[in-house]
C-alpha cells in the first residue's frame, strides 16, 4: 500500500482516492457492510465469528472518489499463533489506511473487544469514523446512550447509524467517506472490485458454504484451496478444490452419509460461483486430512499473513 500511496499527489481532474480500514469486534458486520458498499460479494459473511482470514480489498466508486476498503479480521485477544497473525494483519491494515471506520454493534454496545480497539486507537491518537451497525434490530431511543458513550470516549470524528444488512444509512456514510478521500488519481482500474485472486475468492465461497452447513461440527482449522482452474472451450470453467481437515473424523463429517453432505455443499458453492463468474462451473471437491496446518509457515504465506506475528 505504501508504494501506491507514494504515487499520489499527481494532478487529477477532481478525483479523490484513499484507503479505509474497517475495524471492529468479531461479528459486528464488517464483511456485510463491505459487501453492501461494494455491491458485490467480495468478503465472506458468516454468522460464526472469525471467518475472515486475509485482508480483503473492496473498491467503491462514490461520485469522483475511489474508496478502497480493507476488511480486517476481527480484532480480538489472540491465543493461537493463527489468531496472532490475524490480529497483526488487522492492525497492519488499520495503520496503513487514510481513514479508520470503526463498527459498533448496536445490540452489543461497547463490549470488551470494542473497548480494546478504542483504547488502542486512543493510544495511537487516531480518530475513527464510527458506524453503529444493526440499527434495524434496536429501537432508536436506545441508541442515544450508546452515542453519548462514544462521544465521551473521544474516539469518534463522526458517528453514523447504519444497517449493513438493509442498507439503511449506508449511502450517507459512503458520501461522507467519499468527500473525505484525498485529492488525487484513482489507485486501481475502474473495473476492479477486489484484489483478491479469483482462486482465493472461489475458495472463500466454498468455505462459507461449509461453515453455514457444518459450523457446529467443524473447527476453524479447516481450509480450502483451489487446486486447479481450467477454462474450457465451451466457455465453462472446471474448478478443483481441496477441503483440508485435521482429523479423519472431520473428513467423515464433511463427506456426510453416502457423500450427501459434500454433494449439497458443492451444489451451493457451484451456484454462487456461477453467479459470480457468469459462466457455467463444474466444481469438484475433495477432502483431505492434513494435520496441524495451523502451524505450517507456507499456509501463512499463502494467506498473506505473518507466521511470526
Ligand atoms: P464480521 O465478523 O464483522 O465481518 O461480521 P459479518 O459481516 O460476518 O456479520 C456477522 C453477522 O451479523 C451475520 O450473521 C450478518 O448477517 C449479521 N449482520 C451484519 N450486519 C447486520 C445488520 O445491519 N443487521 C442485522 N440484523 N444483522 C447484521
Ligand atoms: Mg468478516
Amino acid at each position: 500500500m505504501t508504494e501506491q500511496s507514494s504515487t499520489r499527489g499527481a494532478t487529477s481532474d477532481g478525483t479523490r482516492a484513499g484507503f479505509v480500514a474497517i475495524v471492529g469486534a468479531p461479528n459486528v458486520g464488517k464483511s456485510t457492510l463491505l459487501n453492501q458498499m461494494v455491491g458485490t460479494k467480495v468478503s465472506i459473511v458468516s454468522p460464526k465469528v472469525q471467518t475472515t482470514r486475509a485482508r480483503v480489498l473492496g473498491i467503491c466508486i462514490e461520485g469522483r472518489s475511489q474508496i478502497v476498503f480493507i476488511d480486517t479480521p476481527g480484532i480480538f485477544t489472540p491465543r493461537r499463533r493463527l489468531d496472532r497473525a490475524m490480529v497483526a494483519a488487522a492492525w497492519g491494515g488499520a495503520g496503513d489506511a487514510d481513514d479508520i471506520l470503526l463498527l459498533i454493534d448496536a445490540t452489543r454496545g461497547i463490549d470488551d473487544n470494542s473497548r480494546a480497539i478504542i483504547d488502542r486507537l486512543t493510544a495511537t491518537e487516531r480518530k475513527a469514523i464510527v458506524a453503529i451497525n444493526k440499527v434495524d434490530l434496536v429501537k432508536k431511543p436506545n441508541l442515544l446512550d450508546l452515542t453519548n458513550d462514544l462521544n465521551r470516549c473521544g474516539v469518534a470524528s463522526e458517528i453514523f447509524m447504519i444497517s449493513a444488512q438493509t442498507g439503511e444509512g449506508v449511502p450517507d456514510l459512503l458520501a461522507f467517506l467519499g468527500e473525505n478521500m484525498i485529492e488525487g488519481p484513482w489507485l486501481f482500474p475502474e473495473d476492479q472490485i477486489s484484489d483478491m485472486p479469483q482462486r482465493l475468492l472461489a475458495a472463500e465461497i466454498t468455505r462459507e458454504k461449509l461453515y453455514l452447513k457444518l459450523h457446529q461440527e467443524l473447527p476453524y482449522a479447516t481450509t480450502i484451496e483451489t487446486e486447479n482452474w481450467e477454462q474450457r472451450d465451451d466457455g465453462s470453467v472446471k474448478i478443483d478444490q481441496i477441503i483440508y481437515v485435521e482429523r479423519p473424523s472431520q473428513k467423515a463429517i464433511v463427506l456426510g452419509k453416502g457423500g450427501r453432505q459434500i454433494k449439497a455443499l458443492g451444489e451451493a458453492a457451484r451456484r454462487e460461483l456461477e453467479e459470480m463468474l457468469d459462466v457455467r462451473v463444474h466444481l469438484f471437491l475433495f477432502v483431505k486430512v492434513r494435520e496441524k496446518w495451523g502451524d505450517d509457515p507456507d499456509r501463512y504465506r499463502d494467506w498473506g499473513l505473518d507466521f511470526n506475528a
